[in-house]
């Protein structure tokens, strides 16, 4: 009997375990709520919240905190300037009601729309410092004779650019940009902007891209590809 209730038991544990890998993994990829993300335009900076800005300026310790500093910035004007337009929850609720639009009918409910938002803003968002920070030292590892620096200010805000490489006087060879793998899925006219601020800066911008298990898609192709055509630029 004993051993019938802990089979029970663990039988239980592994749903509700697989259940919650599946939702999380749906939320980051996204699939059709990516698309409907992207084309409704629900979490484009000026349409919800500049969240990195946020980040930098803040810099919150935690998932809560984050959360917390998207409401207050939407209940409050903060003297960083930075004005969200909603909270988390709010941005899960205009994905929901997109459906309708989009698709004339809903194919998800209004938790799964606020959890992938959630992790969009959220978990996403605390993760690129990380990231970028795991790719610094990468590169500055394995890219001999050039020197690889975090990007800053201006160059961050405006460009885009989160990684400049340079040659060891201090010449710019290039840019990296971070980003997750569901990048590619954004709206063709932010990637346009996007190439046409790269373009005004006049260097090369090279995008790295990450996967859900923080592992880089292309960090190899692109080493190689810069200590290949260094002497180009
Ligand atoms: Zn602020």
């Amino acid at each position: 009997m004993v051993f019938y209730i802990l089979f029970l038991v663990n039988f239980c544990k592994r749903i509700f375990y697989n259940i919650d890998i599946k939702t999380l993994y749906m939320a980051y990829t996204g699939g059709e709520l990516n698309e409907l993300n992207g084309k409704m335009g629900i979490s484009a900076p000026k349409r919800s919240v500049p969240v990195m800005k946020l980040i930098k300026i803040h810099k919150p310790k935690s998932k809560d905190a984050l959360v917390e500093l998207i409401e207050y910035h939407k209940n409050n004007k903060c003297a960083c300037g930075v004005v969200s337009t909603g909270t988390v929850k709010e941005f899960g609720e205009r994905l929901f009601e997109s459906q309708e639009k989009y698709w004339q009918k809903n194919k998800y409910t209004l938790g799964e729309c606020i959890q992938w938002e959630y992790d969009l803003f959220v978990v996403q968002s605390l993760k690129g410092g990380f990231i970028e920070k795991n790719a610094i030292s990468i590169l500055k590892d394995r890219l001999s004779n050039m020197i690889v620096e975090e990007a800053k200010g201006y160059l961050d805000d405006v460009l885009r650019v989160d990684i400049i490489i340079f040659d060891l006087n201090k010449n710019i060879i290039g840019g990296i940009q971070v980003k997750p793998k569901t990048f590619k899925n954004m709206r063709p006219e932010v990637q346009l902007m996007q190439s046409k601020q790269n373009v005004k800066w006049g260097h090369p911008v090279w995008m790295l891209y990450y996967n859900r298990d923080d592992t880089f898609k292309n960090l190899n192709a692109l080493i190689e590809y810069i200590n290949n055509n260094k002497a180009v630029n």
